[in-house]
């Protein structure tokens, strides 16, 4: 792939995208396609597959340091450092052009009818301002632009069109997890990802490498940089990669006027835009809101609600890995979803806690892994003679159940700009500020003994289990919510700020509430959804006051 780093940039361009991660690269490829003069500036590089650890002796060893998911550890030039020490959870997030889809697991899920109502029905947190059935049509749209592998009718979702390519073989880690289930009679389902089953636009079928969380070396793995790029860069949108983002300026009027940004050289220079996107993930996008103040916005862009990086959710994360006798491959991949349940998805108030979790079956990897996953087993268990007990035992012969626990929207869960933590360009990094809750707790307790329990009726010889992960900010969201009222959100439901007209935030910090499955797919078909709806309204668009071609 080779780097577009435009020195055609137009003075002023039609829209201006931050951020060429997961939802950012939706709306660069349908503007441009249609026909808007789109540049996108993205602090991070491109990332061949070539580059990736995955297929090379060292791979199991450079995953702990230079290709480990949080920014504090691998410390790339394009990451910006994250201040996390009043956070129970690291947040983990990939700089570069995929964003954080270049490390993703590739799990692909949609949400439940019930998360777009919680209030409704639980009398908890806030309604989304639609519902599934708005944006289904987006998530089948986006299964076909990422090619998913899935198997339909799952009970757990209203009907819908087929997946584009039948489901990944579940393997004997799904079969041996389906064994309990079964005997249980709690519900599962051949997991859907982003992984092709079979060859699909350009890219080959699944090889097994199992190596999905440091980048596929195969290409073979949906990541937007594969995805979306190529067709966005055919239909003429301009990249600059190496480009952060230092403010989102704006002109007499209050409106969006385009970025100021750092490039790879350490130069200021400016970039005029008609319409500004933020697509900067949803500890980036706060991190920038925040950054942009101005005589206008003195508390920073956007922000008059107070709630620019307010509610922050992250998916706190339980596990119970089950060991049996048989070998169950269970170091191949991929690290894609081999099966789910949504058995316990749903609040039942006799359990003490309110929403619930998707539960997942993957697989738990090569020799290195059996010391320091999940276990959580004790130090002298994990060295030595000790060590090589357990590798044997264990390598190929476990798996996880991994449990996604709804995070709860509390307005105390916050990104705030760190009064003294810099990044390399000098600009304030994060801070995160963040306490698992006390509904937390008890949720993953329960759906922790449910998981042991599964895996004692698949016939597990051994089970340990993690409550909760430090390393688990897999999905950062809600830190920039839509809704109806000013008052209690920051944009509204097409993600147009309430307070800017021509400012768009379309990533996973829009969330309203978190749900208990993975988000990605969810943002990408409401990133779809948003940025159609501006191109459909592009004629009633507000802009800057600066000349602009839309
Ligand atoms: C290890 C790992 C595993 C995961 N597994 C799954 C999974 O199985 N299923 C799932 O659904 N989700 C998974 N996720 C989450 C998924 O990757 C994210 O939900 C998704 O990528 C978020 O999309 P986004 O557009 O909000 O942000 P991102 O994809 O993170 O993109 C944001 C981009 O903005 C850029 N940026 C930020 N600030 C600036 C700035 N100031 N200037 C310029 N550029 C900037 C960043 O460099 C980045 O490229 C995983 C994530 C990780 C890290
Ligand atoms: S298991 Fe499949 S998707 Fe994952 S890294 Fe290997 S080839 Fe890529």
């Amino acid at each position: 792939m080779t780097i577009n780093q435009s020195v055609d940039l137009p003075d002023v361009a039609d829209v201006l995208v931050i951020g060429a991660g997961a939802s950012g690269s939706v709306a660069v490829k349908a503007l441009a396609e249609s026909g808007f003069s789109v540049v996108c500036l993205e602090q991070g590089d491109w990332t061949p597959p070539s580059a990736f650890a995955g297929d090379k002796p060292e791979w199991e060893l450079v995953k702990q340091k230079q290709w480990h998911p949080n920014p504090n550890v691998r410390a790339n030039a394009a990451d910006y450092p994250v201040d996390t020490s009043e956070s129970d959870v690291n947040p983990l997030m990939y700089s570069g052009v995929g964003g954080s889809t270049i490390l993703y697991a590739a799990h692909w899920c949609r949400f439940l009818p019930s998360d777009f109502r919680v209030r409704t029905l639980d009398g908890i947190a806030d309604d989304w301002p639609f519902d599934y059935a708005e944006l289904q049509p987006f998530y089948e749209r986006m299964d076909r632009e990422v090619g998913v592998s899935g198997l339909g009718d799952n009970p757990a979702y209203p009907p819908g069109a087929a997946y584009p390519l039948p489901p990944l073989p579940i393997g004997k880690i799904g079969r041996k997890a389906a064994e309990g289930m079964d005997r249980l009679g709690w519900h599962w389902w051949p997991g859907a990802n982003s992984i092709p089953s079979r060859e699909y636009r350009h890219r080959p079928s699944c090889l097994r490498y199992g190596t999905c969380l440091t980048g596929c070396p195969a290409g073979a793995k949906a990541s937007t940089d594969l995805t979306h790029w190529p067709d966005a860069l055919k239909a003429g949108a301009r990249l600059v990669t190496g480009a952060r983002v230092s403010e989102v300026t704006v002109d007499a009027q209050g409106r969006a006027s385009g970025a100021v940004y750092i490039d790879r050289n350490g130069t200021e220079r400016r970039q005029k835009a008609g319409v500004v996107i933020v697509a900067a993930n949803g500890v980036g996008t706060p991190r920038l809101l925040q950054m942009s103040t101005s005589a206008l916005f003195p508390d920073g862009l956007a922000n008059s609600s107070g709630l620019v990086g307010r509610n922050l959710m992250m998916h706190p994360y339980g596990a119970v890995v089950g060991t049996y006798e048989d070998p169950l491959d269970s170091w191949l991949g991929p690290a894609g979803q081999s099966i789910e349940s949504m058995q316990f998805y749903e609040t039942d108030t006799s359990r003490g806690f309110v929403r619930g979790a998707k539960w997942n079956v993957m697989p738990s990897g090569g020799p290195l892994g059996m010391r320091s996953g999940y276990g959580g087993r004790p130090v002298d268990e994990s060295w030595g003679a000790n060590f090589h007990r357990n590798v044997k035992a264990n390598l190929g012969r476990s798996f996880e159940w991994g449990i996604i626990a709804e995070d709860l929207p509390d307005e105390a869960n916050r990104v705030v700009l760190d009064p003294e933590l810099t990044d390399s360009d000098g600009l304030p990094a994060p801070k995160l500020i963040y306490t698992s809750s006390e509904n937390t707790s008890r949720l993953i307790d329960f759906h922790v003994d449910r998981a042991r329990e599964a895996h004692e009726a698949a016939g597990a010889i051994t089970t340990s289990e993690t409550r909760l992960m430090r390393d688990c900010g897999w999905h950062l969201l809600g830190t920039a919510r839509m809704g109806n009222d000013p008052a209690r959100s920051v944009i509204d439901q097409w993600g147009r700020a309430h307070d800017v007209p021509n400012l768009y935030v379309i990533d996973g910090s829009t969330f309203v509430t978190s749900s208990g499955v993975n988000p990605t797919a969810t943002i990408m078909a409401l990133a779809l959804r948003s940025v159609e709806h501006l191109i459909a309204n592009r004629r009633d668009q507000t802009v800057s006051s600066a000349p602009v071609t839309l």
